[in-house]
């Protein structure tokens, strides 16, 4: 037994903690959990614990339905709405197959193969995230409008909003569970929260995502509003991103970073971002997975309101650029040595170990084959007719998740960064959602056609 194990089962003892939650992410980046007593966790370090994967969305074929859980002693957190003794701790788990090997269907496996062969190529990637979503008075279920659970705006700070005590509440919790924040504050729509992790290396980043989405929901219900990371669930208000920066390093040294240089952003930097941009459309199924995710990308005619809210629709890169796919934020003088980049299509809704192993996959492209990156963008793309935006080579992202399917269908990178199976189900699973939402005849055309038609 190792040191992290021995580890585990000391805190269990002395705190008392009776249950342990092995967690684990399917395809589509639902949190999944198995309860076991702390007198099985010897056994579950050893062996794992069995499990039927088939009830599991994008897990096993029916006839290869066990799998087994094997907790990483590394993530041992407490859960802190659960401290009190009798407590409760969880830990992120590894899927194995029945023979032991790596299941070919789990997203943290999948971002643990490309980081295997990043760090072989000598580097070590880092994501920090900034992460938006709504409070809401309630969830309604029947499709009528949500009511957000205030009414301030972005970086407002006024006295009684829900979303202050909220967000000290939230980010205490975050805290306690070895999760740090960086920054946070309210956004630019009623109800709209922000909450920024510090950088980490990108495995633990999408576990922290992970706890963070359902720590977010546990206090929510503490204070008696809901959470939700649904994408654009408001036509006129901005939808919910997460912005990631991204960087590379070579030991203690950000790869990305050149003095000197043109943003102070070097080779390896600039074909990073040169595989971001040239492979941005076929990975956007995953990095925007859902019908819902293009609304927030495609604000359309609405965008003049200021509903689009500083989405990217447009494939480009640019400096402080906020209608930008990619900015290279600000340098900041006296922070000499880093660099980092800004994906700002990523939105709340996506699944983290998927969406960081395809960005991973398309920027390390870059740098194999030595992509050179276009020019950036000055101007705000938005403001600028298609004629303008085909002059300057700069290119829409998918429109619709239809689109993006279509797109990601023929894409090798994708389909070798997500291995056979995981881009065999996500392609049959998002072609259904995609099928559906083209069957339902919806309000907009009630509206629009039943008084002329
Ligand atoms: N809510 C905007 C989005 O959907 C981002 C606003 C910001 O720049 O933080 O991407
Ligand atoms: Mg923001
Ligand atoms: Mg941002």
């Amino acid at each position: 037994m190792d040191k992290q194990q021995e580890f585990v089962l000391r805190t269990l003892e002395e705190r008392d903690i009776r249950f342990v939650r092995l967690w684990f992410t399917d395809v589509l980046g639902y949190l999944k959990s198995v309860a076991v007593a702390p007198a099985e966790l010897e056994q579950a370090f050893d062996e794992g614990i069995g499990f039927d994967g088939s009830a599991i969305e994008g897990f096993a074929r029916v006839y290869e339905s066990d799998m087994i859980a094997k907790p990483d002693p590394g993530t041992f957190q407490i859960l802190p709405w659960r401290a009190e003794a009798p407590g409760t701790a969880r830990m992120f788990c590894d899927i194995l197959m029945p023979d032991g090997s790596p299941s070919y269907a789990d997203p943290r496996y999948v971002l643990k193969r490309i980081l295997a062969k990043t760090s072989d190529l000598g580097f070590t990637f880092y994501t920090h995230p900034e992460i938006e979503f709504f409070l809401l008075k309630d969830k309604p279920v029947d499709g009528t409008r949500p009511v957000p659970a205030d009414s301030s705006g972005y970086f407002d700070h006024t006295p009684q909003n829900v979303g202050m005590d909220f967000r000290r509440q939230a980010i205490t919790m975050l805290e306690s569970m070895g999760i740090s924040v960086e920054f946070s504050h309210h956004e630019g729509a009623p109800g709209q929260q922000e909450i920024d992790l510090r950088y980490a290396d990108a495995l633990s980043t999408a576990d922290n995502i992970m706890t963070f989405r359902l720590v977010m929901k546990q206090v929510a219900l503490e204070q008696g509003v809901q959470a939700t990371f649904m994408p654009k669930p408001f036509s006129e208000y901005p939808g919910s991103g997460m912005h990631t920066h991204l960087s590379l390093f070579e030991g203690d040294r950000n790869a990305f970073y050149e003095s000197g240089a043109e943003y102070q952003l070097s080779k390896v930097g600039r074909s990073f971002i040169a595989g971001l941009l040239k492979h941005a459309a076929e990975i956007s199924a995953v990095t925007n997975q859902w019908v819902n995710s293009y609304k927030r990308i495609w604000g359309g005619s609405a965008r003049s309101a200021g509903a689009g809210g500083e989405a990217p629709s447009y494939i480009c890169w640019g400096h402080n650029n906020r209608s930008a796919l990619i900015r290279v934020p600000m340098y900041k003088p006296g922070k000499t040595g880093s660099a980092r980049v800004e994906v700002r299509s990523i939105d709340s809704g996506a699944n983290p170990y998927l969406t960081y192993a395809v960005l991973l996959a398309a920027g390390l492209k870059g740098i194999e084959e030595g992509y050179e990156l276009p020019a950036g963008a000055d101007d705000d793309v938005w403001a600028l007719s298609d004629a303008e935006r085909r002059a300057m080579g700069i290119e829409p992202l998918p429109q619709n998740l239809g689109e993006a399917i279509a797109l990601m269908e023929r894409s090798e990178l994708v389909a070798e960064t997500l291995g056979e199976h995981v881009f065999d189900f996500f392609l049959r699973n998002k072609k259904q959602e995609w099928e559906e939402y083209r069957s339902e005849v919806t309000a907009f055309e009630l509206r629009k056609m039943l008084p002329v038609l």
